[in-house]
């Protein structure tokens, strides 16, 4: 569709208003989905137009759109998309439009740099400086480089290279910087596969070339070879000339999954990751709309790339909470690569070794179909699993090893074999008491305790990331010297490791400890490679990453996560603890996972260790059933927010008294209570809970409850549709 100089558009802005606005269409015209640049009082800025103008305005005073992008415009199924997420997750259009637009640049001009090649013309004098450009140019036949690229390989100046250039015999010239991505081959060959693997590699690709949505919950424990299963699914969608999308939580996308995938296909694919240069995150967008671009391998927010042609989209590790977005939108990428997959007929692939109960639920029901891989890829075995019962060990005062633990450390270092003590819980100490009080030191802006973290010697709050100087005096009482740590976090238990075992190479493993996401994997390729002899990790190292020499996990607390009133804790507590389990034993080496426990006889426990998952899974969900909760019901948090306690509850006692938009879809609305976490950076929380039968149109029915609301000040409400945790 067409819209003719002068004709009116609607344009959907990235700016928080609640319509699109008029303007008239440029010299030239533009097309339905352009990106364009509009006036908007004194500014310029980024919109799209999505329709045609509604003309409810004095067609005098309309202005005209400043100019047309030089991107592909925005195909209708993303439009389409975009106005069903943001009907789903209750978000305005702007904020749906900015997340779909997260690529600096968008409007400038195709960015140009200098490259250099051979050229025809011979210096007036030859240095062994100029000898050796013309020997690197000539080495690698007609390519071109960047000045640094050309100047860092000749060991020269950059000046030696410009002084050839006058002279014609190094030849300049301009190349757009963003780049298609090199050819993936889907032809190349693969890694064998066995009986099994093939089995379900072939019907994923029967599945893609139907060419019709559908989506695979693809179970299979770690090392029984998910990843080489999917890239053949990967490979039928890039011989269909459709492109394919592979998410995976943040910290799993490591140069070692990036090597595989360049192992399959002969070459590297897009990546979209928070990590990403400005430059690299304009290329990706750019040529993923243009089809430039046939495979890329992101964090969550990838599910909004431009893509001309998606054909599927993996979600690995697909219970991994990272997907859920808890700030802005609050989006689970999970369902939301399901519902863009379902507009553009495209697969998707679920896969994890330990799924969420949602995903289960889908294919219990029919909704998804399941592919189980059993047998893990080589000889290896599922680690041998255990507990040791901490009422009955002998433990010194401040210690969190057991004499049990202990001793199978020792065995696997005089083996020169790695073992991994896991503890989700960052810092040194999760409690500063004072002695002499009793005083817990707490965050001045939050309802939460501060963290020691000795490393970076301050205390910490996880909420709002505050940190303080570890005070000398109690600041309660003034007295000093009393201040103590209590209970374990990484940084304690590293410090017990290298008492109890001295003269052992010890790596910490925590998101916290290093500068950048890519130091992090730095060290973690260090440690797959050989370099520790103990590994202490936080939940991170539970993300699929390889050490093939591991083979004994020790879980210091495998209770941690069973007394949540979050009602996903089960499920977490399990899928946490068979993860971190799974990276006990590898390649033909028998693993053990020991679990640390006071309550050796609790049935998650028992589910952990035993292995039944389905079991598992069955009493779970049934729990569930009977409660009405997610799967089988729907809820939803509200969490208003403000500077003073009262007006926020105020508004929520409003809410709670008109809930008769609830009421007519049998919903029913628990709070104003104060959030668990009552205060956050100054801001004091109060939350409501919606609880609708499964089916129930609950967006619709939020919509219209809160829509009379006028919030005064500085109260905000944030909609948080399918919450994953309660915070
Ligand atoms: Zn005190
Ligand atoms: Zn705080």
């Amino acid at each position: 569709m067409h819209f003719d100089q002068g004709e009116l558009v609607a344009v959907l802005t990235t700016q928080p208003l609640d319509r699109t606005l008029d303007y008239k269409a440029p010299e030239g015209g533009c097309f339905l989905g352009a990106f364009v640049e509009v006036p908007l009082g004194p500014r310029k800025v980024l919109g799209v137009v999505w329709g045609a103008g509604r003309g409810d305005f004095d067609r005098s005073k309309i202005r005209s759109v400043i100019r047309v992008l030089d991107v592909a415009p925005m195909r209708e199924e993303m439009r389409l998309f975009l106005q069903r997420a943001a009907d789903y997750t209750l978000t305005p259009m702007p904020a749906m439009l900015r997340l779909a637009t997260r690529a600096p640049g968008l409007g400038d001009p195709l960015s140009m740099r200098k490259i250099y090649r051979l050229g025809s013309g011979m210096p007036d004098r030859m240095t062994d400086a100029r000898a050796r450009v013309l020997e690197v140019l000539r080495d690698y036949g007609g390519l071109a480089f960047t000045l640094k690229e050309l100047a860092e390989m000749a060991g020269v100046t950059s000046s030696v290279v410009k002084g050839l250039v006058k002279q014609g015999t190094v030849r300049e010239e301009d190349s757009p910087r963003d780049l298609p991505y090199p050819h993936l081959d889907p032809d190349r060959p693969g890694k064998a596969l066995t009986p099994d693997q093939t089995a379900a590699a072939d019907t994923l690709r029967a599945a893609l070339r139907s060419g019709t949505y559908g989506t695979t919950l693809l179970k299979g424990v770690t090392g029984s070879g998910k990843t080489e299963v999917y890239l053949e699914a990967v490979a039928e969608a890039l011989r269909m000339g459709r492109q394919a999308l592979v998410l995976l939580p943040e910290i799993a996308l490591t140069a070692e999954f990036l090597t595989r995938v360049e192992e399959r296909f002969g070459a590297r694919p897009a990546e979209w990751h928070s990590g990403a240069t400005m430059t690299e995150r304009r290329r990706v967008w750019r040529m993923v709309g243009q089809g430039d671009a046939q495979m890329v391998v992101g964090a969550r927010s990838a599910l909004f790339l431009p893509f001309r042609d998606l054909g599927l989209i993996v979600v690995d590790e697909e219970h991994d909470t990272s997907y859920k977005q808890d700030d802005g939108v609050h989006y689970n990428a999970r369902d939301m690569a399901v519902l863009r997959a379902a507009i553009c007929g495209a697969r998707v692939i679920l896969a994890s070794a330990t799924p969420s109960l949602e995903s289960w639920a889908n294919a219990e029901a029919g909704k998804y179909d399941r592919l189980d891989l059993t047998s893990r890829f080589g000889a290896a075995v599922l680690p041998d699993m255990k507990t040791i019962d901490m009422r009955a060990e002998k433990m010194q005062p401040g210690t969190w090893i057991s004499p049990s633990l202990r001793q199978a450390v020792q065995a696997r270092i005089e083996k020169g074999e790695q073992s991994l003590l896991f503890i989700n819980r960052r810092g040194y100490a999760p409690v500063t008491l004072c002695r002499a009080c009793g005083e817990q030191i707490a965050c001045d802006h939050c309802d939460a305790r501060m963290v020691e973290h000795r490393f970076l010697k301050r205390l910490m709050c996880h909420q709002c990331g505050e940190t303080k100087p570890m005070p000398e005096a109690c600041p309660a009482c003034g007295v000093e010297g009393k201040l103590a740590p209590v209970g374990p976090g990484i940084e304690r238990l590293a410090e017990e490791a290298e008492a109890t075992f001295p003269d052992t190479r010890i790596a910490m493993l925590s998101s916290d400890l290093f500068g950048s996401a890519r130091a992090l994997k730095a060290k973690i390729e260090e440690i797959a490679e050989g370099d520790a002899d103990i590994v202490i990790g936080t939940q991170l190292v539970a993300k699929g990453h390889n050490f093939p020499n591991l083979t004994l996990v020790g879980v210091i607390d495998s209770d941690l996560g069973l007394h949540g009133s979050d009602l996903r804790a089960a499920e977490r507590t399990f899928q946490l603890m068979r993860q971190v389990a799974g990276r006990a034993g590898r390649a033909d080496k028998p693993g053990t996972a020991l679990l640390q426990t006071f309550q050796p006889e609790h049935p998650v426990i028992r589910a952990i260790l035993s292995g039944d998952e389905e079991g598992f899974w069955r009493a779970e969900a049934a729990g569930r059933q009977a409660a009405g909760v997610p799967p089988y019901g729907r809820m939803a948090g509200i969490v208003l927010s403000g500077p003073e306690v009262g007006p926020v509850f105020d508004v929520g006692n409003v809410l709670a008294r008109n809930d008769a938009p609830l009421r007519q879809i049998g919903a029913q609305v628990f709070g104003p209570a104060p959030a668990p976490i009552a205060r956050i950076r100054g801001r004091h929380r109060v939350r409501l809970l919606v609880k609708a039968p499964k089916g129930a149109p609950i967006q619709d029915a939020i919509a219209r409850w809160i829509a009379p609301l006028r919030l005064k000040g500085d109260i905000r409400l944030t909609v948080d549709i399918d919450p994953q945790s309660f915070y």
